[in-house]
């Protein structure tokens, strides 16, 4: 099985990244397999945090890395917390803390619509100048009250309106089949299959074969 090394130490991405890829035939190990620090995400856009993430990781285990950065976006609060979905409470990390202040945020306002977004790079090397870049987003909306006891962050309060359950009400599989992570693994892994099987250049097609 190919290996690759995924730039997160989140336990719940990390089980839906395993999920979704094994039938690939990767393996994916998290970078703490390999005492690698967590990168710097200084950056005010999703995809640049995403490509600075991937890249620290590819050059610190020189294997292919795979890195999404994701968060949740909230209308009426101008797009926030955005890149600082996981912090957005403050150090150190809590999802309990985070779901407290978005609620705190939204009570008095009327708009709860909001919308998770998820951006996937996959460098082959630390210093691919072509990575594989794909997104995903899954709309919603924010409820007050937290329902269910699966997913991870802010799904408690992520209701679906065509289903009637908030996002920790799914089953996993339910989950990765419609989510904004979901979404963009799909794409990522039709982009790998498209690229290793109609890809004009054999020696290209070959390379990403023989490096993931
Ligand atoms: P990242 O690790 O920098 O991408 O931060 C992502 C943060 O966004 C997480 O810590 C969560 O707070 C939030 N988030 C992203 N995807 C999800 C999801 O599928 N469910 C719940 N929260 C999510």
């Amino acid at each position: 099985m190919k290996k690759i090394v995924i730039a997160s130490n989140n336990s719940g991405k990390l089980e839906e990244f395993c999920h979704l890829l094994k039938p690939l035939g990767i393996k994916v190990l998290p970078q703490s397999e390999f005492n690698v620090t967590e990168a710097e995400e200084p950056y005010s856009t999703f995809v640049e945090n995403a490509l600075a993430k991937a890249r620290h990781a590819g050059k610190c285990t020189g294997l292919p890395a795979l890195a999404d950065d994701s968060g949740i976006c909230v209308d009426a609060l101008n797009g926030e917390p955005g890149v600082y979905s996981a912090r957005y409470a403050g150090e150190p990390k809590s999802d309990e803390r985070n779901n407290q202040k978005l609620i705190r945020e939204l009570r008095t306002l009327q708009d709860h619509n909001a919308h998770y977004y998820c951006i996937i790079v996959l460098m082959r090397y630390a210093d691919d100048p072509q990575p594989i870049i794909t997104e995903g987003v899954w709309y919603g909306r924010i409820v007050l009250e937290p329902r269910g006891k699966g997913g991870f962050g802010y799904d408690p309060y992520f209701f679906l309106p065509d289903l009637g359950m908030t996002a920790a009400e799914l089953s996993i599989e339910h989950k990765n089949q419609i989510s904004h992570r979901g979404k963009a693994l799909a794409l990522l892994t039709q982009r790998i299959r498209e690229e290793t099987s109609n890809s004009p250049s054999r020696d290209k097609a070959e390379k990403i074969k023989s490096l993931l």
